[in-house]
């Protein structure tokens, strides 16, 4: 599956490429990734690519020109050309029924917005599929990006060690949440493992999982007055 991600700031995927589960799958070859610089498409000597709204208001829109014409250079670097996302807090929200959607594509262009958003012409012209992962505002579509290349590829055979993970998450139906997991050690500070998972019992193990996977849905998803309830803030794992 290929990925061209169009930004204004291609060096925020620098480390990202550079990890985990991504990183061995462009090993492997079942992932490209490819990063293109929507300024080098500007066509101001100064590399201009956004300027003020027409009819007044706060900060830059993106230009239309040079959103579009990079998205057509990069369509037509190679087959097929691609579905064009435009990420943007009013497109289909994210969901994994969506993801899964967007795993069947062979290749996808992520295009990435700053400022104030796109030029409305960018829709009228490419006609793009448009995505939000939720309903909150981002400062730039970069981590967006970031955020579908992710749930994507773990759909792409061959990305996970063991494709069983995918079988049981949380989301696979939407609202149903996976079951709560525990390794060693088997006590810590007085909370210890459930028993059956210590039985060797794979049935009991079994039922247990589903119940605690439906008790904790129909907590957490299926109760708004739960979801909505106020929780204690933890400490911060490092302060900068
Ligand atoms: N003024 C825009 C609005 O109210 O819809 C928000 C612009 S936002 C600061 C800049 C860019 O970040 C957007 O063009 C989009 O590409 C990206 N972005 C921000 N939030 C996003 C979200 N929830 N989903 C997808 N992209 C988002």
């Amino acid at each position: 599956m290929r990925f061209d991600v169009l930004t204004l700031f291609p060096g925020l995927f620098d480390s990202y490429l550079r990890h985990s589960l991504l990183e061995d799958a462009i090993a492997k070859g079942l992932v490209q990734v490819h990063l293109w610089n929507i300024r080098d498409w500007s066509h101001d000597k100064h590399h201009k690519v956004d300027d003020r709204p027409f009819g007044g208001g706060p900060g830059m829109v993106l230009m239309a020109p040079p959103v579009v014409e990079c998205v057509e250079a990069v369509q037509a670097q190679a087959q097929p050309p691609g579905r064009v996302i435009l990420l943007t807090p009013a497109g289909e929200r994210l969901t994994q029924p969506l993801v899964r959607r967007l795993a069947q594509e062979p290749r996808l262009l992520l295009v990435c917005g700053r400022y104030e958003g796109f030029d409305e012409r960018i829709r009228d012209i490419l006609h793009p599929w448009e995505i939000s992962i939720g309903d909150y505002i981002c400062n730039g579509g970069e981590v967006p990006a970031m955020v579908i290349i992710d749930c994507v590829i773990r759909l792409v055979p061959g990305v996970l060690g063991d494709e069983q993970s995918i079988a049981e998450e949380s989301h696979n139906t939407p609202g149903e949440l996976e079951y709560p997991q525990y390794t060693r050690p088997r006590v810590y500070r007085g909370h210890e493992v459930p028993p059956v998972l210590l039985s060797g019992n794979h049935a009991a193990i079994a039922a247990w999982r589903q119940e605690q996977a439906a008790l904790r849905s129909q907590q957490r998803r299926l109760r708004p007055s739960l979801v909505d309830a106020p929780h204690e803030t933890p400490p911060p794992h490092s302060s900068w």
